[in-house]
């Protein structure tokens, strides 16, 4: 395994790449969400890439850029065994070289959800997946449904800008008590840890409405706030429940849906979602 950070050596070591290529973007602080992908990754691919690059401009001013969590050694320690053939840790300067002025924007799928509650966040997203894309010329790139909004994005991003590769969705990864694994759990007290299984059980109580023939999407939403303002240490910031591809809003349940919501457990915010096929 091979680890660069300059954007030379990542083009150099590209270069000795034969054959395909998966690659895997990340912010670091690996989980097993994380691992997951990078199997998949390896298993599709000849070779499969990791990058980990904390983006600063997909994080809003009065969010946790400074204390994102970060431990690199611990990372590459977990990377290793599972056949990773380069890691690519750029620097901010890299990614960012001084002057630049060029962005990334999706227009009308940021509009809502995360893009609503985090101006600016995608066009940071997508700026900084594009550049990944360019310096890593991948095959296939693999995504965690669990940011949902993020996989569709950057699945318009690669199709409207004719990136020639494969955009894969990978499934979410789970706690056994069923919290959706993310860096960001680490920033839960224990009682907060509890209380964060209310996401999980929220999602599984409107879906299970929903298997019992309920196709209005109003009584869906209720039955997520119900569920989250039993659970005094969650704050919810938004439910929804919308169209899997559009990512409208619904009145009725058709076609393929995506049940989301945003939750603070004291100044930690969680996201989860559920597909409704
Ligand atoms: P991040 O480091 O948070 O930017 O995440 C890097 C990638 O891992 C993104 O595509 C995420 O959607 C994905 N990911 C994060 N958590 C999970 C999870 N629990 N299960 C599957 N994929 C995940």
């Amino acid at each position: 395994m091979k680890t660069v950070s300059s954007l030379s050596d990542l083009r150099a070591a590209r270069l000795s790449l034969d054959g395909t290529v998966g690659l895997v973007p990340t912010m670091g602080y690996l989980h097993e969400g994380h691992l997951s992908l990078v199997r998949q990754a390896k298993a599709e691919n000849q070779h499969a890439v990791v990058s980990i690059f904390v983006n600063p401009t997909q994080f809003g001013a009065n969010e946790d850029l400074s204390k994102y969590p970060r431990d690199l050694e611990r990372d590459l320690s977990l990377l290793e065994p599972l056949g990773v053939d380069l890691v690519w840790t750029p620097t901010a300067e890299t990614m960012y070289p001084p002057g630049c002025q060029t962005w990334v924007e999706v227009e009308a799928l940021t509009k809502g959800l995360e893009g609503a509650m985090r101006p600016g966040h995608f066009r940071g997203v997508t700026t900084v997946v594009a550049k990944l894309f360019n310096a890593t010329q991948p095959h296939k790139a693999y995504f965690g449904q669990k940011d949902a909004q993020q996989a569709a994005v950057i699945r318009r991003m690669a199709a409207d800008l004719n990136f020639p590769l494969e955009v894969v969705v990978c499934p979410t990864r789970r706690e056994a008590d069923g919290l959706a694994m993310s860096s960001r759990n680490k920033y839960l007290s224990e009682a907060e840890r509890k209380a964060a299984t209310v996401l999980f059980r929220a999602l599984s109580a409107a879906k299970e409405l929903y298997e019992a023939g309920e196709r209005d999407a109003e009584t869906l939403r209720r039955k997520m706030k119900e569920a989250l303002s039993r659970e005094p240490l969650a704050r919810m910031q938004y439910v929804s429940c919308a169209d899997y591809d559009s990512l409208e809003e619904l009145d009725v349940i058709k076609g393929k849906t995506l049940l989301s919501m945003a939750v603070f457990l004291g100044k930690t915010r969680l996201i989860d979602n559920f597909v409704l096929e």
